[in-house]
């Protein structure tokens, strides 16, 4: 194909391996690094090169994808992958790191003459897996094409927003998605322990809703999750308290009181602490009960 390149990808986490994996489907280069490599190591059957360390999978990229658990982990890595950088590669860094996790990495692009975009996405595992994200984009007018080929591979839309990606916009644009989805999580893990404990079928409550206003995919996700027993992760409840957290201290640096954010997130902490951090999300289903 044309536009054929050359992309690092640094995380092969549940969004990493399936970013990583429709980027070899549609024809990329792929090399990815991974700190534990056997979550990499699959990603050689779809033609992906595993990669030694984070210098070794950035050096002669054309573009660089970071996608890890957060700003202090895209750091570290990025200053590992240092020696392997030259000037004028592109750097999509799609980690959700909210704004105070965008300054330390913008600052490193600019040290290494990289060319920094902010784009994190929307949408989970299957969307991920399917390449349907909505990728948030903000970065330069003049290098938007060459992320072109790149974004379409990993999400069927980008939405661009103003500004460099210094500039926040495409972060502040995910913390208000990311404040909609956890919502949303807690809503309906919250009414299916309310059913629970009064003693309500929750099938009784999903067919009240159906196909409704009050309906939504991500509450029959959710309550499927829950009513299944399946806490299989698409995006884990340790990783939703970070993003929980993110949210919480942007609206406070903002002077906002976001009452069901931070009650949120100390549900999702509670979840946590009762030893539910490596499932779904859905598991702060758990928090409504003592054990
Ligand atoms: P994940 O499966 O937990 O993967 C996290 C990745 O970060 C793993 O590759 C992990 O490596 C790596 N990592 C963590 N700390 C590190 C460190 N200090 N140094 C090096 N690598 C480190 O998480 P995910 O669900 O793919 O999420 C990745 C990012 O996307 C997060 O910022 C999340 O908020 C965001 N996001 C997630 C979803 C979702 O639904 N899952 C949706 C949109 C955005 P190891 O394998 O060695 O632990």
């Amino acid at each position: 194909m044309a536009d054929q390149l050359e992309v690092a990808v640094l995380g092969a986490g549940i969004m990493g391996a399936a970013m990583a994996r429709n980027l070899c489907r549609t024809g990329h280069a792929v090399r990815i690094w991974n700190r534990t490599r056997a979550k990499a190591e699959p990603l050689a059957a779809d033609g992906a090169r595993i990669a030694d360390s984070p210098a070794d999978a950035v050096r002669g990229a054309d573009i660089v994808l970071t996608m890890l658990y957060d700003g202090p982990a895209v750091l570290e890595v990025m200053t590992a992958a240092a020696p392997g950088l030259r000037p004028g590669t592109v750097w999509l860094q799609s980690t959700t790191v909210g704004l105070e996790g965008l300054a330390p990495p913008a600052e490193l692009a600019d040290t290494h003459g990289l060319v920094f975009f902010d784009s994190p996405v929307l949408g989970t595992r299957g969307p991920a897996e399917q390449g349907e994200l909505v990728v948030m984009a903000a970065g330069p007018e003049d290098a938007r094409e060459t992320v072109t080929s790149v974004l379409e591979a990993v999400g069927d839309r980008t939405l661009w927003v103003g500004g460099d990606g210094a500039s926040g916009a495409a972060t502040r644009l995910k913390l208000v998605c990311n404040s909609w989805v956890l919502t949303l999580t807690h809503g309906a893990a919250e009414a299916l322990a309310l059913a629970k404990g009064l003693g309500v079928d929750p099938r009784g409550f999903l067919d009240a809703v159906a196909g409704g206003g009050l309906d939504c995919g991500y509450l029959r996700a959710k309550s499927a999750a829950i009513l299944d027993d399946d806490y299989t992760p698409s995006f884990a409840l340790s990783t939703a308290v970070k993003d929980a957290g993110l949210v919480v201290s942007a609206g406070e640096a903002e002077g906002l009181r976001l009452d069901v954010a931070e009650a949120g997130a100390r549900r999702f902490a509670r979840a946590r602490a009762q030893g539910h951090g490596e499932r779904d999300m859905a598991a702060t289903y758990f928090a409504s009960f003592d054990t």
